[in-house]
């Protein structure tokens, strides 16, 4: 008899679960609260960040989740924006040059495809950037997504290999018998299943505590903004130096000095910043983004966090000081205090998927993994590191979480 599964979230690791499982030929149902899309998925700016991925798990699966794109577009019923155009992190303090070509030595030897530029070659690369910028960290093997339209391709692709994907479905209680999942109660009542996926996001918590299970995955708060459509003038993904004191890989080099990499916005906001821009294909520009940490999943932007992001981008971008702003939204990211995800059978029939940071890079390619997982053939990544039962430490809201 076929096997049925029910997965629950439909973001970039459900959707993408849910058209890797079907294609396995499983019978799969998805649940989402609201929409497909409607968590951090459908709100990020859409980096598919080699450059800062540690090395091990992180690495492993962000390389073999960018080359997955190519056969996402090859395969997929619908098409999806996807934009190989490398990404840089940009830095105006002559003192900040030698922690960049610290870094960029570092991550060489991890096998990257990264180097240094200069003034003139990031002013190519990023029009409305400040003159006096230094120069960049440069990664060939960055990319960028419109995120909302790789979701809504994988959920075309699922239901195009028969999955039931069902919005405004919230899962609010796990059922067990025997110790064994057997289904889950929702608002349109009791779904039953032989396998369950909870790929919730930044609501696992939430779902799991329902059920008396606990799981230390936090919630992290980033504001967007986006420009009207304007001319195309920002090739690759862009950060500025205050995301580079959001990474180990730059906290941990000996010739790092945090206080080079902290702005008076910074100091005035009381948001760290994870400065950034990417502009889609459409012309948009997206901006960002302030950082906090609130205790339960709040996707409401903030005036103050708005006001930080203006501040920052009229300082390091002065060419979009005037540009006219589209929308602003918030989106939450899950994380865990080793920053990867849990991908493991918890309990007999549930699997878990869920505490992705980088979800853009590693998100599309869980999901082939859990159809392995699902189907109990060996995942093609060494998953000793995403394990169920190591020891995570608790979350605690408000902590600022460095990756
Ligand atoms: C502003 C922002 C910027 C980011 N930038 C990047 C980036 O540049 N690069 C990158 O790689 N990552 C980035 N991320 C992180 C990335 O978005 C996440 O890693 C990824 O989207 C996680 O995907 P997911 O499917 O696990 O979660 P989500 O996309 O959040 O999906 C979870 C889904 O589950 C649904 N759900 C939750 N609970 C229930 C329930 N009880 N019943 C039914 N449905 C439920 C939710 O509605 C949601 O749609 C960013 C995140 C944000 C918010």
């Amino acid at each position: 008899m076929t096997m049925s599964v029910l997965i629950i979230g439909g973001g970039l690791v459900g959707t993408s679960s849910a058209y890797f499982a079907a294609r396995e030929g499983l019978n799969v149902t998805l649940l989402e609260q609201k929409s497909i899309g409607y968590g951090a998925s459908g709100r990020n700016p859409g980096f598919v960040w080699l450059h800062c991925r540690n090395p091990g798990w992180a690495l492993n699966i962000s390389k073999k989740g960018r080359a997955l794109y190519d056969d996402l577009r090859r395969d997929l019923p619908v098409p999806f924006e996807f934009r190989a155009d490398g990404g840089l992190i940009y830095f105006h303090d002559e003192r900040q040059a030698p922690i960049f070509k610290e870094f960029v030595a570092a991550r060489q030897a991890d096998g990257l495809d990264m180097t240094l530029l200069g003034n003139k070659e990031v002013r190519d690369l990023v029009g409305p950037i400040r003159e006096d910028v230094v120069g960049a960290s440069y990664c060939a093997e960055d990319a960028q997504i419109n995120t909302p339209t790789v979701v809504a391709a994988l959920a075309a692709g699922a239901r195009a290999e028969g999955a039931d994907l069902r919005e405004g479905v919230t899962v609010s209680r796990l059922i067990f018998s025997g110790g064994r999942i057997i289904g889950v109660e929702t608002n349109d009542g009791n779904f039953f299943a032989d396998k369950v996926v909870i790929a919730s996001g930044a609501w696992t918590e939430k779902l799991m505590r329902a059920s008396d299970l606990e799981v230390p995955i936090g919630r992290e708060r980033l504001q967007v903004m986006a420009t009207k459509p304007l001319p195309m003038q920002i090739k690759p993904v862009v950060y500025g130096p205050t995301a580079a004191k959001a990474y180990g890989l730059f906290r941990n080099l000996p010739s790092w000095n945090d206080e080079l990499f902290r702005s008076k916005i910074e100091e005035e906001s009381g948001y760290e910043m994870l400065t950034l821009a990417a502009q889609r294909a459409n012309g948009e520009i997206l901006i960002g983004c302030p950082m906090d940490y609130p205790s339960e999943v709040d996707l409401f932007p903030t005036l103050d966090g708005l006001k930080a992001i203006a501040d920052d981008i009229i300082n390091d971008f002065p060419g979009l000081k005037k540009a006219g702003i589209d929308r602003v939204w918030a989106g939450v990211l899950p994380f865990t205090s080793d920053l990867v995800p849990v991908i493991d059978e918890i309990a007999p029939g549930l699997v878990m998927a869920a505490g992705h940071v980088f979800g853009n890079s590693a998100g599309p390619m869980t999901g082939k993994l859990i159809s392995q997982i699902l189907t109990e053939r060996e995942p093609e990544i060494d998953m000793t590191e995403v394990r169920w039962n190591r020891e995570l430490d608790p979350v605690i809201p408000g902590a600022t979480l460095h990756w």
